[in-house]
């Protein structure tokens, strides 16, 4: 199946000020050569340590943040090359959800108000069909009309969260990041959100780019994943294939450390030594040689290319170079 978004070598680089008195600079490479595709009506999802730079790429894969290089393909189309005028419609698209529902939810606004919004900005609809909508995202998501006269803070956090996620599909977007959509809530509400987003893909036909840093919770929801490290991907693959047989060392030390009920299928823990080194000071050859248990003399110095080795999957290291 062809994919619905591809992106190929995409990179996002800034100047940073270093030293006393900032007076050296220093290229930070936030990302760096990111590749991946996704394929319509399925679920991608990103992990990594913080820092690693999961929600800058989301955000960059719809140019919320501008990418230094690279193409960004939607529906075959290169978003790149779009004007502002062309990005603007396009963005009906592809939308976010982020990690906070609280924090992106105006508390002056109504559930009403917040959700007919995007519908003003983008639509001239007539003010009954913008009623009508908002009354079926809201039914769509679990909530009732009661719901959109109350404020933010009159509803709990999986609530608010639904809110978000209406406010999302309710310009029928065809492609959604979730930046973290349950880490802020509870165990169990995690659970009700979560089966949410797997009825309304498979109802709606959406694809998505789900980043996390809970490898249950991605283990759970995804088809593919993409694991980053400090601006890089270290491997791709399907989701089922990479949480069973992890090829890269990055991956393996993850997956290890999922609490496994089942003693049969523990693993041994690996422990990373030492903390993720800064972003402006990431370390030469593979960015992962300072803590990787397996590194080897070369991976101080050489990096390593992003290889297939088998049809799905994708891998950047040394182990695996013939
Ligand atoms: Fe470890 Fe070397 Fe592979 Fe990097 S390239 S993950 S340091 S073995």
């Amino acid at each position: 199946m062809l994919p619905i978004l591809e992106i190929k070598d995409l990179k996002k680089h800034y100047a940073a000020k270093t030293g006393l008195f900032g007076r050296m600079s220093n290229t930070v490479k936030a990302l760096d050569g990111i590749s991946l595709a996704i394929e319509k009506g399925k679920t991608f999802a990103i992990v990594g340590e913080s820092g690693s730079g999961k929600t800058t790429l989301g955000k960059t894969m719809l140019r919320l943040i501008e990418p230094t290089s690279g193409s960004i393909i939607f529906n075959g189309q290169d978003i790149m090359a779009l004007g502002t005028e062309s990005m603007r419609k396009l963005k009906t698209d592809m939308q976010i959800v982020f990690q906070d529902p609280f924090g992106s939810l105006d508390p002056r606004w109504t559930v009403r108000r917040t959700l007919e919004e995007p519908l003003r900005t983008h639509y001239s609809y007539s003010a009954e069909t913008i009623t009508k909508k908002v009354d079926e995202i809201l039914e769509v998501v679990g909530l009732t009309p009661q719901h959109a006269l109350r404020y933010p803070y009159e509803l709990s956090g999986g609530q608010r969260q639904r809110v978000g996620i209406a406010r999302a599909l309710i310009l029928e977007p065809q492609f959604v990041v979730f930046d973290e959509p349950v880490s802020a809530l509870d165990v169990s509400i995690q659970a009700q959100v979560l089966t949410l987003l797997q009825d309304l893909q498979s109802r709606l036909s959406l694809t998505y780019l789900f980043i996390s840093h809970d490898l249950s919770v991605v283990r759970y929801i995804s088809d593919h994943v993409g694991v980053m490290y400090l601006g890089k991907m270290m491997e791709t693959g399907p989701s089922e294939q990479l949480f069973s047989n992890p090829l890269h060392p990055y991956t393996e030390a993850l997956i290890s450390a999922i609490p496994q009920p089942d003693p049969d299928k523990r693993r041994e823990r690996i422990v990373l030594s030492g903390e993720v080194p800064s972003p402006r000071n990431a370390p030469s050859g593979c960015v992962f040689h300072t803590r990787c248990p397996k590194a080897m003399p070369q991976c101080s110095s050489i990096q390593p290319e992003w290889l297939q080795v088998s049809e799905n999957r994708y891998i950047a290291c040394h182990l695996y170079n013939n």
